[in-house]
């Protein structure tokens, strides 16, 4: 299969409601031509440099998302142009996205990332943390930023019924922090979980974006 045919597969499997992140980090601008001339407009990068090299050579209506660490000194090379960064996960990192926000006047998407799974090696705030943020920092002040939403991965493993109750467990916190710190923006509306191996059980408990590399592109060469 080529890479119009997985992604007309992935698509077919995919609720109404649920947008598709095409994962793109590692592969080359001419397969992501390919996805682009089968109608995929949002895609992801884990790296700002390749990102922003991309998103120069390719058409300006690709939407970027950032699933990447954000490294602050990284922020203003991608602030022209990125649509979310979907890997916010301290206050520091908010502010600092903020400010090359406003310099180039625009107002960046950002999803908060959550820290649910085993592994220790994941960035991302722990569900404590999400909420001591959200409940003493300025967010609301900063007008360069808007939170959209909340972004996970679960435990990388074979145990379904893990996975499971992870996505779970930040379904249950996306609806309370939605309900408690959010209950007059209806854009507050992303909760972004499940890759090639787990978007199904993503889905079946209730993400509303999947971010999906390999069953797309095919493996990568790092
Ligand atoms: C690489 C990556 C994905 C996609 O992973 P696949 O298993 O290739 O689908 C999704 N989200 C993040 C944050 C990633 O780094």
């Amino acid at each position: 299969m080529n890479v119009a045919e997985r992604l007309q597969e992935i698509r077919a499997t995919l609720p109404e409601g649920v947008q598709l992140v095409a994962i793109s980090k590692y592969h080359p601008q001419e397969m992501i031509r390919e996805a682009y001339a089968a109608g995929q407009r949002l895609f992801g990068e884990n790296h700002v440099m390749e990102m922003s090299a991309k998103a120069e050579s390719l058409p300006s209506d690709i939407e970027w998302h950032f699933t990447g660490h954000v490294q602050t000194n990284k922020i203003k090379f991608m602030a022209p142009f990125v649509h979310t960064i979907q890997s916010v996960d301290s206050f520091h990192a908010l502010s600092e996205i903020n400010k090359h926000a406003l310099r180039h006047q625009r107002v960046i998407n950002c999803l908060l990332q959550l820290h649910v799974a085993r592994e220790e090696t994941k960035y991302g705030l722990r569900p404590d943390e999400l909420i001591q943020l959200l409940t003493i920092e300025p967010w609301r002040n900063l007008t360069g930023v808007h939170i959209t939403g909340l972004m996970a991965m679960a435990t990388n493993t074979d145990d379904e019924t893990l996975i499971r109750s992870e996505f779970r467990t930040v379904r249950t916190l996306f609806d309370q922090v939605k309900h408690k710190f959010f209950a007059d923006d209806p854009s507050f509306n992303t909760l972004s979980e499940g890759m090639t191996a787990d978007y199904p059980l993503a889905i079946r408990e209730g993400a509303t974006m999947v971010r999906i590399g390999s069953a797309i592109f095919g493996e990568r060469a790092y």
